[in-house]
């Protein structure tokens, strides 16, 4: 077990539907941390950059206009291995796959409006964390 800090997003799906304060909630009784949060609106240049890793993929696009649809909450979550639990906590990308209790399952409203975004590895979370967050901006 070991300390960590992992990147949540709740996208514009979420704050559309003013689920913020219902998702904290799960994050918060998951065990995990809020140590950062802000509200902001992506601009297209953000959003391509931010899932440049999906660049190929066929709904990238369509993914990024998403994104940029509506306010955002960018969160730094810290916890016992953060990155794996709140994958955990999330569900499946899919929430037709999502384990029941899980964020995804209870609130997402598609595989691709599904509510929240979280870093896939610990490597991965430190260049997310860093592309929306300052080291002044995250108080343990
Ligand atoms: P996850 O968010 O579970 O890590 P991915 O990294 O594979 O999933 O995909 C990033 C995001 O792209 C997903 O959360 C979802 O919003 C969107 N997405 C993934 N697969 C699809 C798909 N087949 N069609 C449309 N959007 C998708
Ligand atoms: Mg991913």
């Amino acid at each position: 077990m070991t300390l960590q800090q992992t990147l949540s997003i709740l996208k514009p799906d979420a704050t559309r539907r003013n689920l913020n304060g219902k998702i904290n909630t799960k994050i918060e009784e998951s065990g995990l941390k809020i140590i950062a949060q802000k509200r902001l609106r992506l601009t297209k240049e953000q959003a391509q950059k931010f899932y440049a890793v999906h660049e190929e993929r066929s709904f990238f696009n369509e993914l990024c206009d998403y994104m940029i649809s509506g306010p955002i909450v960018a969160q730094v979550l810290e916890g016992e291995d953060a990155v794996a639990r709140y994958r955990e906590i999330m569900g499946a990308t899919n929430p037709a796959n999502a384990a029941e209790g899980t964020i995804r399952k209870e609130f997402a409203e598609s595989i691709e409006a599904n509510s929240v975004h979280g870093s896939d590895s610990i490597e991965n979370a430190a260049i997310e964390i860093a592309f929306f967050f300052s080291q002044l901006e995250i108080v343990v």
